[in-house]
């Protein structure tokens, strides 16, 4: 329980702030910090609410969306795509949508996430700043899919920003769960490039599944790439049998299995079919 909010001046003040206490947490919408049955132990809360990380920029080429940009701001922006809407609104309450951050969401990388699949398969980079074993500030760029694949060893990085590319590329994400109020059993994310000759190239595909965290599921998205999976059914077989999954009160584990299959084969379906998201 947070005994302790000290105010970050800047992001190198948070991050000295945290490092001055092993104990402390970045405190972002603080949603899920003050959940009851909250994933995240801290004593003292560091607030992110003076950083000026709650912007979101048209940068040419990239949108930059910065870490404290709230799930309803993403909704209302005229520059946000409509996929990270999409998964914006898989949070039904305007409530927690005004308070909860794409930031503090991808720095959770919980297993029943609103938007880490959708992101992960945009192929977006973060832009992260840390202090290195001497205190010194610095700043960086990193792969979505780095920060997913290393997530512990960031657990002290601050998020800055979120860069999304302007390109043509298909992203979709599709929520599977008792209620919108509910933990989703399954929340999967597929994302791709066609090019006019119909060559299918960079491939993602993630499905966060509750009790099994956020998965990538690089072998669908290898066979779809070199076109050993070409049909909607082909796909599904193969995320059904790389899906690792568990009974849980989500779901069982062959209902994961069977309903992540069917979220990434409509998708595919659709990118297929020249669709957008
Ligand atoms: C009833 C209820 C239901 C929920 N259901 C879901 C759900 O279905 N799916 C889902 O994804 N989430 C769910 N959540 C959790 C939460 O609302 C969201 O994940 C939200 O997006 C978290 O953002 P926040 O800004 O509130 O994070 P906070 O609660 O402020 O922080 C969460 C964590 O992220 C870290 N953090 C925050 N910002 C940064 C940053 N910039 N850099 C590095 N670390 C950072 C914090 O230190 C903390 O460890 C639920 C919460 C509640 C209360």
């Amino acid at each position: 329980m947070i005994q302790e909010y000290l105010v970050a001046s800047d992001t190198e003040d948070a991050l000295k702030k945290k490092r001055a206490n092993a104990k402390s947490v970045f405190y972002a919408g603080g949603t899920e910090i003050n959940r009851i049955g909250s994933t995240v132990e801290a004593k003292t809360a560091i607030s992110l609410a003076k950083l000026g990380l709650d912007t979101i920029t048209d940068e040419g080429e990239t949108i930059r969306i910065g870490s404290m940009v709230t799930l309803q701001q993403l909704i209302d922006s005229p520059l946000v795509p409509v996929w990270l809407k999409d998964a914006a609104r898989f949070c039904g309450s305007f409530t927690k949508r005004n308070m909860a951050t794409i930031g503090g969401n991808l720095a959770l990388m919980s297993d029943y996430s609103y938007l880490a699949p959708a992101l992960l398969a945009s192929r977006c980079r973060l832009f992260t700043a840390n202090l290195t074993e001497k205190g010194i500030y610095s700043e960086d760029s990193i792969p979505i899919r780095e920060y997913h694949a290393y997530h512990k060893q960031f657990s002290g990085t601050l998020l800055l920003s979120i860069s999304i590319y302007k390109d043509d590329r298909f992203v979709g994400s599709l929520r599977f769960g008792m209620s919108s109020q509910s933990q989703a059993a399954v929340t999967v994310g597929f994302g791709a490039m066609k090019d006019s000759e119909q060559v299918i190239s960079q491939v993602r595909v993630y499905v966060a599944v509750h009790g099994k965290g956020v998965q990538r599921l690089d072998k669908v998205e290898n066979g779809i790439e070199n076109g050993e999976l070409t049909r909607r059914d082909d796909v599904q077989l193969s995320v059904g049998h790389k899906l690792e999954a568990v009974d849980d009160i989500s779901g069982s584990s062959d209902y994961k299995r069977y309903i992540a299959s069917e979220g990434v084969g409509q998708l595919f379906s659709l990118f297929i079919k020249g669709g957008t998201r």
